[in-house]
């Protein structure tokens, strides 16, 4: 798997600690680049990783990795936590469509999606980090009790979701059109993009999808 989009941030993120440069070598291994065995969350599309390095420093009883594929985006992350060290997060650039090559069966504990790219045209939904297709790469690393939790301003995107999970074989735990009106923004941690739309109005839909297995 090759490094995506590295000229220009390329130095930088070699050289960083918390940046994991062959990650399919790590597969089955995550807990060694940590210091401590804990739960792993990961969140697939963090753009600059404001929320992934908040909800980190929050809880240091989880190990988690934020995944990016641009790697100029990556190095906005990569400024921020050699600011604030953080022993329990790790990043990786790369697209999502290779989790399954990445993470082993029952790896990840729980997947956030916040605010992923909506794909509009039909001819591209497979590339939605909600199709069926990704929830099938999802099946194969997530544990049995694991969960998706997915936020998004974009209501087509929201409605297509609801519709891919019962497809995918997966349930609905619990749903909302307007999180942060909702009994589920108890402890909300804000992403770049929700603090920029909300700021405009913009309702917050949020989801979390589970197995029964
Ligand atoms: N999660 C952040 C937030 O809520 O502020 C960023 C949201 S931004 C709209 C979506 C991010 O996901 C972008 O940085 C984009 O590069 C990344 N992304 C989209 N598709 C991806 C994929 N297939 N694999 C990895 N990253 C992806």
């Amino acid at each position: 798997m090759r490094l995506r989009n590295i000229p220009g941030a390329d130095d930088a993120i070699l050289n960083s600690e918390y940046c994991i440069k062959n990650p399919e070598e790590q597969k089955g291994h995550w807990q060694d680049c940590f210091d401590k065995v804990q739960p792993l969350h990961i969140e697939i599309g963090m753009g600059k990783g404001r929320f992934i390095m908040d909800t980190a420093a929050l809880h240091p009883d989880i190990n988690y990795i934020g995944i990016e594929r641009y790697s100029s985006v990556l190095l906005r992350a990569l400024q921020k936590v050699e600011q604030n060290p953080l022993p329990n997060i790790k990043f990786i650039c790369m697209d999502a469509a290779d989790v399954a090559e990445v993470f082993a069966k029952d790896e990840v504990d729980r997947i956030y999606l916040n605010f992923s790219d909506p794909w509009p045209k039909d001819r591209h939904a497979k590339r939605r980090l909600t199709s069926t297709h990704f929830f099938g790469f999802y099946d194969k690393i997530l544990i049995p009790d694991g969960q998706v939790i997915f936020k998004t301003d974009n209501r087509d995107l929201f409605d297509f979701s609801l519709e891919q999970i019962p497809l995918a074989g997966w349930k609905l735990l619990n749903y909302t059109y307007d999180l942060h009106n909702s009994e589920y923004n108890e402890g909300n941690i804000m992403t770049e993009y929700e603090t920029k739309f909300s700021a405009m109005g913009t309702p917050i839909n949020r989801l979390v999808a589970y197995r029964d297995k």
